[in-house]
């Protein structure tokens, strides 16, 4: 299932629109699409993006790292977290995307797991950002152990971050 649920367009560094090729650390935009049951992932350059793009789901700022430096993609996932948790609705693959980032974002202490709690019969895990103690709840999706670490990578896929 996972396989077919996010798709990306692997290893363009060049704007979805316009075609132009990044430059070394250019910002861009990297914006997530619904289509179907499925995310995809389109980067644009800055003029197209200022341009305006439709039917965005949600989107952060990427740059094009020098060699020697790492990313930092604790602020790509912070963006999409607080992105998704804004969204009205969380159904579907918008709940399973929005989970496997909280997840992340546990792994990476930015968030912190506090005891769950239900509400209408299903458990909500509560969610404590460390930064600034603000609390999320979010209902605990159907996905069971085996599944959660390869759409853990696929996620990573989609977002083009590290694991
Ligand atoms: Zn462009």
């Amino acid at each position: 299932m996972a396989q077919q649920e996010w798709s990306i367009e692997k290893g363009r560094k060049a704007c979805s629109k316009c075609e132009t090729a990044f430059a070394s650390e250019e910002v861009y935009m990297s914006a997530l699409f619904e289509v179907g049951e499925a995310f995809e992932r389109r980067n644009f350059c800055a003029n197209c993006w200022a341009a305006g793009i439709e039917n965005v789901f949600s989107y952060w700022r990427t740059q094009i790292a020098r060699k020697e430096e790492k990313r930092d993609d604790r602020q790509t996932l912070t963006d999409l977290f607080d992105n998704m948790m804004s969204a009205t609705e969380l159904e579907g693959p918008r709940h399973k995307l929005a989970f496997l980032i909280s997840m992340s974002l546990v792994r990476k202490r930015l968030l912190r797991l506090e005891p769950s709690i239900w509400r209408d019969g299903r458990e909500h895990l509560v969610l404590l950002r460390t930064a600034d103690q603000r609390q999320f709840t979010l209902p605990h999706p159907e996905i069971t152990e085996e599944e959660l670490q390869p759409l853990h990578e696929e996620l990573c896929k989609l977002l083009g971050i590290e694991v």
